[in-house]
């Protein structure tokens, strides 16, 4: 019997150790990492870099607590904030963490204001992690079946649609912040218009709200651009980050734009371990990997590649609804549950997701070659084609 809590039904293989986008098993098998474990290792496995400073500080000091200065935090914060064009930062470890600052300051910037009851504007089919704050602004019942009662002072309008956010911006006066995914992952790869954020910037603007923006997943050059917003050329009030933002050292950070990176003072939030050194450097060693290899253009150029050999493999197959992303952030979706193409995969060699039930989601690393890509692309279309022709929808029988 296991001596684990039963929180993940996990697949049966263990990983011993990677390089760049290979990990072996415990057996010695090599798979492709599409995956990444979950958008984190950005940089690839064993980045020799990183191995060497994450090394050398954890012979120096890993931990000293933030009743002091810390120099690593500093100089992250300000290679961090000026990537993101923000103010401040608070360092934590996770997303969820991430996301619980944003929601503290937001409400604490209402309780500025004078409004007692602060609403914090989210998502249908968002994600923000499984803490009791950020799994009541978490748009899938799944996520908060079980936890009721859920945290109050969450109003929740569909994702991409402009009448219903403005319609309750302009009606109740007690919201003071929007919480948005500007690529929904665990939702489904989900992409808004381009005109999404710059509309909902303006709407803040208009009534003096907070624009949050979740990045835990689409930030770190994941699609391209440091942050995904950065597509769009809007700056958000307040930003979390996590999973790719120390490749695998465990790390979130909010950051805080203007007049939202005045709101907390001491005492009204902290953390522990939140931006110890050791998280520090891998964080300030990544960013300077991902900015020294050129990533960005690499995560890009490789993540057209992957979506443009998808398509051209996959032409015909018409259980294949859509193939999109950002960058390397794809998601696949087909008209039908295809949970069992992990197992396919696996297989196969390739790890890859499933998530929202139908959509597969690929999250490679930034820095994937062109002849891995095409190793990706040529694996997945196989299994897509196996796992469509094993599970048509059963032919009416002559
Ligand atoms: C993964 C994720 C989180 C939660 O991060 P944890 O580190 O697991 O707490 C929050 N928001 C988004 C968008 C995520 O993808």
């Amino acid at each position: 019997m296991s001596h684990l809590m039963n929180t993940y039904g996990r697949i049966p293989v263990a990983f011993s150790r990677g390089e760049g986008p290979w990990v072996w098993d415990t057996e010695g098998k090599r798979y492709l990492d599409a995956l990444t474990g979950i958008a984190v290792t950005g940089v690839g496995h064993a980045h020799p870099r990183l191995v060497r400073a994450i090394a050398d500080q954890a012979g120096r000091m890993i931990h000293a607590s933030n009743l002091y200065r810390i120099p690593e935090q500093e100089s992250v914060a300000t290679r961090l904030t000026g990537l993101a064009g923000m103010d401040r930062v608070f360092f934590c470890n996770s997303g969820c963490e991430a996301n619980e600052a944003a929601i503290k300051l937001a409400r604490l910037h209402g309780h500025h204001k004078g409004i007692e009851q602060p609403v914090i504007v989210v998502m249908e089919k968002a994600f923000h992690g499984r803490t009791m704050a950020t799994l009541s602004a978490t748009g899938s019942r799944k996520v908060q079946a079980g936890f009721e009662p859920l945290l109050l002072g969450f109003a929740r309008v569909p994702y991409n649609d402009r009448t219903v956010i403005a319609q309750l911006a302009a009606s109740n006066k007690n919201v003071v912040a929007v919480l948005v995914e500007p690529v929904q992952g665990e939702g489904g790869v989900n992409i808004p218009d381009d005109g999404y954020l710059p509309f909902l910037r303006q709407l803040c603007d208009e009534h003096d709200l907070l624009l949050m923006l979740d990045e835990v997943q689409s930030g770190m050059g994941r699609t391209g651009r440091w942050f995904a917003h950065q597509w769009t050329g809007i700056r958000p009030d307040v930003m979390t980050l996590a999973k790719g933002l120390a490749n695998g050292m465990p790390m979130g950070a909010c950051l805080a734009a203007g007049a939202a990176a005045e709101v907390f003072t001491p005492g009204k939030h902290g953390s522990t371990f939140g931006g110890n050194p050791l998280a520090c450097v891998a964080a300030d060693t990544t960013l300077q990997i991902i900015e020294d290899e050129g990533l960005l253009e690499n995560a890009l150029r490789i993540g057209s590649q992957i979506r443009e050999g998808l398509a051209a493999r996959l032409a015909g197959v018409e259980a294949v609804r859509e193939i999109r992303g950002k960058g390397l952030m794809i998601g696949i979706e087909l008209d039908r549950p295809c949970g069992d193409i992990v197992a396919m995969g696996l297989e196969a060699g390739l790890l890859v997701n499933v998530t929202a039930d139908k959509v597969i989601r690929l999250l490679p690393p930034l820095i994937l070659k062109p002849a891995e890509a095409t190793l990706l692309v040529d694996g997945l279309a196989d299994i897509i084609r196996a796992f469509v022709r094993a599970n048509e929808p059963a032919a009416v029988a002559g």
